[in-house]
């Protein structure tokens, strides 16, 4: 294995050459890239929301940009400017040391600060957004530096504009955050409340949400250093009121979340699990035994492996459901 190779650099644990991989610890240094006129170029921050399927013939811009700064602040809210190569759940910690609310709920998503608008990263009923005031990126073929507000980043369900028509086509460098120094929690997520009741907590901080998310995500998920994986392969389906009620006649207790008066969300997880799937595994690829959603790589899977077994659940769910599974991942 070269050192050009993207094995230590995703979680999923997918070898893969490059022609490659420059850390990047500045804007300056971006420069300099484009100068040299290296192409193509492609972008990791912690490698946990992509599956590698082949070698990349490109150059990767490892982000390792630093720095977590408050920029203003009045009575209610601070402003705080992050480089994008700060690692994500490092910067909840600090926001909880500064008693600063907005990012508890998203405790321990693996990954790095720059990817966290690419997917609008979300849990527990909350997503980055809610939070999220602009960015810094750089556009990768002219070379120009452009801030980004929160209507122009298209923020969807696990969207934006960089997972979309701005794919690869700009490097975010900075993000900048408004966190509040009065708190409003938000603890609806049941699997929260159940967990500080568990704790006896009635009057919780930010602290004690942070505390309760961290416990129960280490209850479930499989840590990717111990078992690869990049979290939830799948997004949840979002699906007609009248598509429900077609499926309920068949299967009454199938899981559903409101979204609006006419669409509800459907848990991948528990279509994926009521296919057959959960815990199965073909060769070294597989679902976890706990969370039917996340795809591991169980010793040497290659990434085709993985994909193959990602189509198989795909169409199995689509033949017992009629629902399209769409994936979550990137796949590179
Ligand atoms: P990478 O995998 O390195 O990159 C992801 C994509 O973003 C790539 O296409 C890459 O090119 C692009 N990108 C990365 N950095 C930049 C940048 N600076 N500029 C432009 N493009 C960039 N996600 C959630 O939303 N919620 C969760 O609760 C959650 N839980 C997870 C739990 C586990 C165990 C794991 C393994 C993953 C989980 N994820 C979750 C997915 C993942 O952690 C997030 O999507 C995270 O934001 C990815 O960050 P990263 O730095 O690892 O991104
Ligand atoms: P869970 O609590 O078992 O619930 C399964 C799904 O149902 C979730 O994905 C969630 O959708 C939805 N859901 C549950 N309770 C809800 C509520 N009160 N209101 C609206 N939707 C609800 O899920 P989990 O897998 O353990 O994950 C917990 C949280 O962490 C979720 O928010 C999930 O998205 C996030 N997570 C994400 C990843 C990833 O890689 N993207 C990995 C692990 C966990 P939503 O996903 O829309 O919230």
């Amino acid at each position: 294995m070269s050192h050009n190779n993207l094995l230590p650099y995703n979680t999923m644990r997918m070898s893969a050459e490059t022609k490659g991989i420059i850390p990047i610890y500045s804007e300056q240094d971006v420069f300099e890239v484009l100068v040299k006129q290296l192409s193509p170029l492609k972008i990791i921050g912690g490698g946990s929301n992509i599956l590698i399927t082949k070698d990349q013939d490109a150059y990767i811009l490892k982000n390792e940009i630093k720095g977590i700064e408050i920029i203003d602040e009045d009575n209610d809210k601070v402003l705080i400017k992050v480089g994008a190569g700060e690692n994500w759940h490092q910067l909840v910690m600090w926001s909880i040391s500064h008693n600063l609310g907005g990012f508890e709920n998203l405790a321990l998503i693996p990954g790095c600060v720059g990817a966290a608008p690419m997917q609008n990263i979300g849990a527990y009923g909350i997503e980055q957004e809610s939070v999220f005031h602009s960015l810094s990126a750089i556009n990768l073929n002219e070379g120009i530096t452009r801030t980004f507000y929160k209507s122009d980043c298209k923020f969807g369900y696990r969207e934006s504009i960089f997972k979309n028509e701005y794919k690869e086509k700009f490097i975010i460098t900075h993000v900048n955050y408004i966190l509040s120094k009065n708190h409003k929690l938000n603890t609806t997520y049941g699997a929260i409340n159940n967990k500080l009741e568990e704790l006896k907590i009635t009057e919780p901080t930010i602290s004690d949400v942070a505390c309760a998310v961290i416990a129960i995500r280490q209850s479930k998920l499989p840590d990717p250093k111990v078992i690869p994986n990049t979290g939830s392969f799948f997004k949840n389906p979002v699906v007609s009121i009248s598509i429900l009620e077609s499926l309920k006649i068949e299967y009454p207790e199938i899981v559903s979340y409101p979204i609006d008066d006419n669409s509800v969300k459907i848990p991948a997880a528990w279509l994926i699990q009521h296919a057959g799937f959960k815990g199965q595994r073909v060769g070294d690829a597989g679902t976890h035994k706990n969370h039917a959603l996340v795809l591991v790589n169980y010793g040497n899977a290659s990434g085709d492996d993985m994909l193959s077994f990602a189509k198989t659940i795909q169409n199995g769910v689509a033949t017992k459901f009629g629902i399209n599974l769409e994936p979550e991942v990137n796949i590179w």
